[in-house]
């Protein structure tokens, strides 16, 4: 009966980062041996510190609904991360908690976004991006990059992007799928082409700003020019270890802040109260608590681009943040290759899913059509694996 299902659901793209990692958990249980580097998820344990605050909680019998926006401790933390990590000064009714950074945006974006408003996305994007403007029916437009560039957009390409519809422009850095980290002068230079349309909202999604391997780090909202228009997005998962734990969180201005806990009342309340108990614990821990995840990830970051270096028709950049390699493998497009043929980054994907059992991320979900993700987040002895298999096939 899919008829009967509504025009909004049939219009919605699955989400291939998930599609991915659910492709390679289907195809593991059928006996086959996969390596998936599909998911963006940390392969280390949440930090025992943290597990404790949990276990304390529920100790203590935290087991009633919370505030829809957060308990008060959770978003009094938040503010004092905010001031400390990203030198912004939030106050506590400009913080709304969610079921991680995902609903966050989700909440932003249905409170800001009518049918027909236009959404700028500098590409590549992270999935989820394009499936939740087109959810609020407004359009989205995609500025595009290339590997040449570091994948970053000019203040030119901004400025002709921009029209008198344009509503909202979603920036993430360090970014997914690329690992592109914008410096401050960049995002200056970006923020003067915005500073002349006053109409438009700036969606700044940092959730990957911990996994950073040396770039300071700079938060859209501390131009000054842009505070009243920024919603800064973050959360825990990927930091700490956390992706299940589902605690994302918001800094707006009060109003915005407002909209979205009036939206998250009537869709899923308050997020859950263990996990927000011990996201104080883990909010309130200096960076430097979670630099051993942070090492490591370089440590294979570099190890990657040496192996995948050494593969031809890879082209690399280096990912200055995030756990993903974003390789443009337009070089295959036209080959064939254990009788597939690859006209495209879908059919490269399959074809290392198919012939190497190695796990990908088509480019095309992310609106970066010659690529592929690899995530990195995964052993180093799984990683020299599928590295050695991939060059199997197509070396
Ligand atoms: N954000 C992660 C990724 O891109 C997790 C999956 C998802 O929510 O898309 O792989």
């Amino acid at each position: 009966m899919s008829n009967a299902l509504s025009n909004r659901i049939n219009s919605l793209p699955v989400s291939q980062t998930l599609a991915m990692a659910a492709k390679a958990r289907e195809l593991k249980a059928e006996g086959k041996d996969i390596i998936s580097l599909s998911l963006g998820e940390p392969d280390f344990n949440t930090p025992d510190f943290i597990k404790d605050a949990a276990i304390e909680a529920i100790q203590q019998d935290y087991n009633s609904y919370t505030p829809v926006d957060g308990y008060a401790e959770l978003k009094e933390a938040i503010c004092t991360k905010f001031n400390r990590d990203n030198n912004l000064n939030y106050a506590p009714n400009q913080i709304v908690v969610s079921t991680g950074a995902k609903q966050s945006i989700a909440n932003v974006a249905q409170v800001l976004l009518n049918p027909g408003d236009e959404v700028l996305l500098p590409a590549p994007y992270w999935v989820s991006y394009s499936a939740i403007a087109t959810l609020c029916e407004a359009k989205f437009v995609e500025i595009p990059s290339s590997i040449e560039n570091d994948f970053k957009i000019t203040p030119e390409q901004l400025e002709a992007a921009i029209t008198p519809k344009t509503k909202m422009i979603f920036f993430n850095s360090p970014n997914n799928p690329s690992g592109t980290i914008y410096s401050e002068a960049e995002y200056r230079a970006l923020a003067a082409v915005l500073e002349k349309h006053p109409q438009i909202y700036i969606l700044s999604d940092e959730i990957y700003e911990h996994i950073n391997y040396g770039s300071p780090l700079f938060s859209f909202a501390a131009i000054e020019s842009m505070y009243d228009r920024t919603i800064t997005v973050n959360g825990l998962a990927k930091a700490f270890a956390m992706t299940g734990w589902r605690i994302g969180f918001i800094g707006a201005p009060a109003w915005i802040a407002k909209a979205c806990t009036k939206m998250q009342g009537q869709i899923t309340s308050g997020t859950n109260c263990i996990a927000q108990r011990a996201a104080i614990t883990a909010v309130s821990a200096e960076p430097s608590a979670v630099q051993y995840m942070v090492d490591e990830f370089k440590k294979r970051r570099d190890m990657m681009l040496e192996l995948l270096g050494a593969i031809d028709g890879f082209k690399l950049n280096v990912p200055e943040g995030a756990f993903y390699i974003f390789p443009d493998i337009s070089g295959f497009f036209g080959r064939t290759i254990r009788n597939k043929t690859i006209a495209n980054a879908n059919d490269f994907s399959m074809l290392l899913l198919e012939e190497a059992n190695v796990a990908t991320v088509t480019g095309e979900a992310f609106g970066a059509p010659n690529c592929i993700r690899l995530s990195y987040a995964a052993s180093e002895e799984q990683l020299r694996e599928a590295v050695k298999r991939i060059q199997e096939v197509v070396g």
